[in-house]
């Protein structure tokens, strides 16, 4: 039976790439700081749960160990735990020292057991954050080609710690011999991912919101509502994850997003539509955001879209699934929540 480790399996993403693996015939491992998964049974999504801190690296050591004390030959290893969360968490400036100095520490331990234990792949899940900032000040025509990533120039401290977690992970392959697969994710979004609490992204915020307003009502939207963005339904960033895990040839960093770009407003308009609800749209930015919420508001970078060539060229799959049917599945899911 082949061997997986899910870490980061009680987050979102974690979670949906434990319950496939398991449905595969894998034995999984997840490993997570919290306690329980929210939204999966943990019997569904793995055969051993170990709640556990992964900036410590005993508690990475005894994951990555049998109960003998042996290391186990894991078959895939993916690390996606990360201390990390929406434009509310990642971009007010207030948790970027604990979002280096934690997400740092968890990497820094699993690329170092995972190359004492002499795993057979790791995957590490980076992020279009990582690209420069100046690439990306143009809401219709932004840059996020791989190759675009240097002279790096991130827009926030947890695009920066990816891009070290990136390097660090290629120079263990270098110097090791650990087989590494870097994607950087763009926006995924869907049911179980997190929805309310202030860590919430951009399509579960709006949506959630659209789902809590009564007809004739309107929902807030941070800043002007042009700045555009793409985002990727969780079943296809799970298929093009484990095809790029699971090919031989190529390590990355390649993106794994979706080419439909589309604004803030225009997203929640597509909510609204899918509602059936009669909602206006309150812009909210500048003063009035800082009056209301005590920190500048936190739009990130004006553009942002995936650019899939490197992806295709190399992998020969193409992400296809339409914004509304994920979005639509995804108010659903929350209405159910509500
Ligand atoms: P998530 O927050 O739902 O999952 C991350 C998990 O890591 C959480 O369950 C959290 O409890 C766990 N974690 C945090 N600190 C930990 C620690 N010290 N020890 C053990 N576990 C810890 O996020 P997600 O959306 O599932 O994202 C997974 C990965 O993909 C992350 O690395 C994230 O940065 C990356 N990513 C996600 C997106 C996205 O749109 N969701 C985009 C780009 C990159």
């Amino acid at each position: 039976m082949k061997k997986a480790i899910v870490l980061g399996g009680g987050g979102f993403i974690g979670g949906h790439l434990a319950k496939k693996l398991k449905n595969e015939g894998f034995w999984v491992k997840n490993v997570d700081i919290k306690k329980t998964h929210e939204f999966w049974d943990l019997d569904d999504i793995s055969h051993e749960y170990i709640q556990g801190d992964l900036t410590d690296p005993k508690v990475v050591e005894r994951v990555f160990k049998d109960t003998e004390g042996n290391y186990i030959k894991f078959d895939e290893v993916y690390q996606l735990a990360a201390d990390m969360g929406g434009a509310g968490y990642i971009f007010t400036g207030e948790n970027d020292a604990n979002v280096m100095h934690n997400s740092a520490l968890i990497n820094l331990n699993v690329a170092y057991y995972s190359h004492l234990a002499k795993v057979k792949r790791v995957f590490y899940s980076s992020s279009a954050c990582i690209y420069p900032e100046h690439n990306q000040m143009d809401p219709n025509n932004p840059n996020c080609e791989e190759s675009s990533a240097y002279p790096a120039n991130p827009d926030s401290e947890y695009g920066w710690e990816k891009l070290f977690s990136e390097r660090l992970f290629f120079s263990f392959s270098r110097n090791y011999n650990l087989s590494v697969r870097v994607a950087r994710f763009h926006n995924i979004f869907g049911p179980k991912g997190t929805w309310t609490g202030g860590k919430e992204k951009a399509p579960a915020a709006v949506t959630r919101k659209v789902a809590e307003a009564n007809n004739g009502e309107s929902i807030e939207i941070w800043g002007d509502g042009q700045q555009t963005r793409s985002f990727l339904y969780i079943d296809e960033c799970i298929k093009a994850t484990q095809l790029f895990m699971r090919q031989d040839d190529f390590s990355g960093p390649v993106n794994i997003g979706s080419e439909e770009m589309i604004s803030i407003n225009n997203l929640a308009k597509m909510a609204i539509e899918i509602s059936g609800k009669k909602i206006e749209i309150n812009n909210i930015d500048g003063d009035d955001f800082k009056k209301k919420y005590g920190f500048k508001c936190p739009t990130g970078v004006r553009g942002r879209n995936s650019d899939n060539t490197l992806f295709y060229e190399k992998i020969g799959w193409k992400t296809d699934k339409k914004l509304i049917e994920g979005i639509t599945n995804t108010y659903k899911w929350i209405l159910s929540q509500l």
